[in-house]
């Protein structure tokens, strides 16, 4: 019989390679901006957070490079792009 493993449980198993330049950042004064509130609710990672100034404060660690958070709040709000060759998430499940 499988075990079912949960999402942190399948998330443990990826490897992260960082980049000594983060690929996400959020655009300087823009931490209020409305639309990046919404990168709390749809990163799959949980690496936004709101904090009690009422900011969204993020951190790359753990970054599965899915664009969710481009999508959700635009460039307007938040640099992004991809970490350079041999940077980055290495998936290990699926
Ligand atoms: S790219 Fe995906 S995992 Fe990375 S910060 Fe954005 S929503 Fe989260």
């Amino acid at each position: 019989m499988s075990e079912i493993m949960g999402l942190k449980a399948k998330l443990g198993l990826d490897v992260f390679k960082p980049d000594a330049r983060p690929h996400i950042s959020i655009k300087p004064g823009m931490e209020r901006d409305p639309r990046l509130k919404r990168a709390v609710l749809v990163c799959p990672a949980g690496l936004y957070s709101l904090n009690a100034a009422g900011e969204v404060e993020f951190t790359i660690d753990g970054c599965l490079e899915c664009g969710t958070c481009r999508l959700a709040c635009g460039t307007e709000v938040l640099e992004w792009s991809y970490p350079v060759g041999g940077f980055g998430v290495q998936f290990r499940f699926g």
